[in-house]
């Protein structure tokens, strides 16, 4: 099947006190039906923007300044507000790191599906009631007869975020965003969440973008992933050769990095010093250099594109290790200290 989502070099900035900063530059990928696309990064390098680029949900400081974001053949940055509020929800619907933020607590569980399936289905009242208690039980609520008339705050963390995964998908999106989704999780929890979502997308063929920055999240669920490191992708491939074949220094130092013991930190111990520069705060040249332990002189001043490691690969790096002598022994794993 055929890409039916092409990001092309999309810029986003936000408006600060401090003027105007670029948050994410020239980010691109492609999506198909039923694929999964990963986003990987610490903290503030970006993921969440370009979500929030793609529902086009910055806010009133935040705007695309370039790029395109071609979904089923329109420009979504140039879509109207009235075309975006019938696309969200119906061809993308997004879920996110705490359920609680997204679900009303005045509601019902039920009067918020309700709305959202009356939006964007126009089923009669009882039909979409019916619905709604049947994605509730798809997504593993047990007595969603009962529960659909529960307020969010008397279920668990768990449960609310299958509310969220059933209404995200009881319009069957063609897109689900998915940030953080588990991160707010216990293990068990996350583990039957992202089975979940992986039986769901099968199902449907629904292709998803899953943010997170728990590298085991994204080696379950992605087929292609990208690595982001303050706005910009470092390095893209698929799955099995991003975590076979890392090449960039920061996916590197990713993969040798430790989750903290809180589950709901979005926090890694790194075994690479500093920490991500702010956007008021870039560095010149490639971003990582403040970081990075191989850092020569050109890299403190010379931004190094990204480019595949070889004539027509999908592999992408932008370091200019790999660019200036390709043939140089790779990197090797670091030994712990
Ligand atoms: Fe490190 Fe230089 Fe590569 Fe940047 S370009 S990741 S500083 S080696
Ligand atoms: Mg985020």
């Amino acid at each position: 099947e055929k890409n039916f989502l092409e990001v092309d070099k999309l810029q986003t900035a936000f408006q600060t006190d401090k003027g105007e900063v670029i948050s994410v530059e020239e980010v691109s990928f492609q999506l198909r039906p039923g694929e999964t696309i990963g986003i990987v990064g610490e903290s503030g390098c970006g993921k969440s923007v370009t979500s929030l680029s793609l529902m086009r949900l910055l806010g009133h400081s935040g705007v695309i300044k370039k790029g395109s974001i071609t979904f089923n053949g329109r420009d979504l940055t140039k879509a109207t507000e009235a075309e975006m509020r019938s696309i969200r929800g119906n061809e993308i619907s997004m879920i996110f790191q705490e359920p609680m933020t997204s679900l009303n607590p005045v509601f019902t569980v039920g009067n918020q599906m309700l709305e959202l399936i009356n939006l964007h289905m126009k089923l009669p009242a009882k039909e979409a009631r019916a619905y709604a208690v049947e994605m509730l039980t798809k997504v593993g609520i047990p007595r969603a007869s009962e529960i659909i008339d529960e307020y969010p705050h008397k279920l668990s963390g768990g449960m609310r975020q299958r509310v969220m995964i059933a209404m995200a998908l009881s319009c069957k999106p063609k897109l689900l965003i998915a940030d953080e989704p588990t991160t707010a999780l216990d293990v068990t929890i996350q583990a039957q969440i992202l089975e979940l979502m992986k039986k769901l997308r099968d199902e449907s063929n629904t292709a998803i973008m899953i943010i997170s920055h728990d590298l085991g999240v994204i080696a379950e669920m992605a087929d292609k992933v990208i690595v982001m490191y303050a706005g910009q992708v470092v390095e893209e491939a698929d799955v099995f050769t991003l975590f076979d074949d890392p090449k960039h220094p920061y996916t590197k130092g990713l993969m040798d990095s430790i989750p903290h013991l809180e589950h709901d930190s979005d926090q890694r111990l790194f075994s690479i010093p500093g920490t991500v520069p702010t956007i008021h705060n870039m560095p010149k040249g490639c971003r990582f250099h403040t970081r990075c332990q191989y850092a020569t002189e050109k890299c403190a001043h010379e931004k190094p594109p990204l480019l595949p490691i070889q004539p027509e690969s999908d592999h992408r790096v932008r370091c200019w290790l790999q660019q200036d002598d390709p043939h140089r022994a790779p990197i090797q794993p670091r030994t712990e200290v």
